[in-house]
């Protein structure tokens, strides 16, 4: 297949996932005439599965509320999220044909709950701006005179020419989406630094064995707490499960997002089962039911604890046997019993993969990188958007929002771009 080797392209898009489909629209709606290419047989292949396949775009709050949940280079973002806030890509998206709902946590969805709406939306504003779209269209290199980047190399050969590249190719989570790092390899072709990356907001294999055998328990209303040298740097309340490999869930997800890029045998990580008593509560607790159910077996007394299962081996955790009646049960043991639950050790091996993880932490470093324009400051035309960067955000529609944001802002200064 050739498209085409005029030049004729004053924009190329590399990638069409929510950071490119955004940078294509600004992009054409500031004048340029604009190219997306996409390696993929149909655009926005991880927005499908974002949300659980509902897409939570964006998160409904304010700039300042955006950038507390932005671990990883904040600042950078001001800006992009300046130029295309939360709010602004809610009314564009209903613009163009799909309705937005907001919902817990102001996290927004589209009111079908169908992420392919969302897709929909940005290719209808596309079309509307005549942007072409060319599926099934790899880009190998980017290709550059007198250290400008001026067009792009196709797989098969095709040479597109054009004043401005935006790369918004994602970044290494979920590669079966066409998330394969290509970016990472652009950049470098250009001398620009790409910082270490690993894979975010995912869950951890751990060491014991006993998380594994309670897989599939979700524990609710409990408290994760994170130390490193005895100093805390995570405590949050909320959910968490466990599976197959160890553990994972909201807190244990947002808690990779903080230290996936550590060493996390340094790491020392708890579980308080109980975080609205204090350990003599939950102790006088224990006391209580001791002595009114005393012919009773300590695993069947901690159901009035603990889900089921977790009851079955909550005395096994705390080297007490499990099938001793709760008379027989030492007050030393009890109160081992009552510090588990308010202070139980999870020790974390690893987090999981890229093929499971929302998100890539590390990428194209951000002080290579004008934030006022997401253009490369030292290779002209060159410009990166979405997950390609070195920044990252927790769970909650952040993350796409960046993609929107930084692409918005790449397509509008690379439409501006001088010959
Ligand atoms: P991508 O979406 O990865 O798009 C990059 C595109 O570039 C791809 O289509 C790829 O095929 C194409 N490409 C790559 N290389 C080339 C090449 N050489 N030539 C041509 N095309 C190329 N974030 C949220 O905010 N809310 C959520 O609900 C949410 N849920 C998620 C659920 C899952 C399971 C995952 C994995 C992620 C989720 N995220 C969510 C994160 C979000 O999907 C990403 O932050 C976002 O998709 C990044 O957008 P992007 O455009 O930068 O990259």
């Amino acid at each position: 297949m050739s498209i085409s080797t005029k030049k004729n392209h004053k924009v190329i898009v590399i990638g069409g996932g929510a950071a490119g489909m955004m940078a294509a629209i600004f992009a054409a709606k500031n004048g340029a005439k604009v190219t997306l290419l996409e390696k993929n047989e149909k655009l926005g292949k991880k927005m499908y599965i974002t949300g659980k396949g509902r897409c939570n775009l964006t998160n409904d709050c304010s700039l300042d509320e955006f950038l507390q949940s932005v671990p990883r280079n904040p600042r950078f973002l001001y800006a992009a999220l300046s130029h295309l806030n939360s709010q602004d890509t809610i009314a564009l998206i209903e613009e163009y044909g799909c309705p937005v709902k907001v919902e817990r946590g102001q996290r927004a969805f589209p009111v079908s709950d169908k992420a392919s709406d969302v897709t929909r939306a940005l290719k209808n504003a596309m079309d509307r701006l005549y942007v072409q779209t060319v599926l099934n269209s790899e880009v190998k290199s980017i290709l550059s005179q007198d250290g400008s980047a001026c067009g792009v190399q196709l797989a098969n050969g095709t040479i597109l020419e054009s004043d401005a590249v935006i790369v918004a190719t994602g970044g290494l989570s979920y590669p079966s989406t066409g998330s394969t790092g290509d970016g990472y390899r652009f950049a470098d072709q250009f001398g620009i630094t790409v910082t270490h990356c690993c894979p975010s907001l995912t869950g951890f294999d751990v060491q014991d064995a006993w998380p594994k055998a309670l897989q599939g328990i979700s524990l609710k209303n409990i408290a994760v707490h994170a130390m490193r040298k005895n100093k805390r740097i995570y405590h949050e309340t909320g959910e968490m499960l466990f599976t197959h490999f160890g553990v994972s869930g909201p807190l244990m997800i947002e808690l990779c997002s903080l230290i996936c890029d550590q060493n996390l045998r340094d790491i020392d990580v708890f579980i308080d089962l109980k975080p609205g008593m204090t350990k003599e509560q939950v102790d006088a607790r224990f006391r209580r039911e001791f002595t009114e159910n005393g012919n009773k077996r300590l695993s069947q007394i901690m159901n009035h604890f603990l889900p089921q299962r977790f009851a079955a081996l909550f005395p096994n955790i705390c080297g007490i046997d499990g099938e001793k009646s709760v008379s027989q049960i030492s007050q030393a043991e009890r109160t081992a019993l009552a510090e588990a639950m308010k202070k139980l050790s999870i020790r974390l091996t690893s987090t999981r993969s890229f093929s499971e993880a929302i998100i890539t932490r590390g990428g194209v470093s951000v002080k290579e990188i004008n934030a006022s324009t997401m253009a490369s400051k030292n290779v002209n035309g060159l410009y990166f958007a979405g997950e390609v960067l070195d920044v990252d955000a927790f769970t909650g529609g952040f993350n796409l929002q960046i993609a929107f944001s930084t692409g918005a802002l790449a397509g509008k200064y690379a439409a501006l771009q001088e010959d």
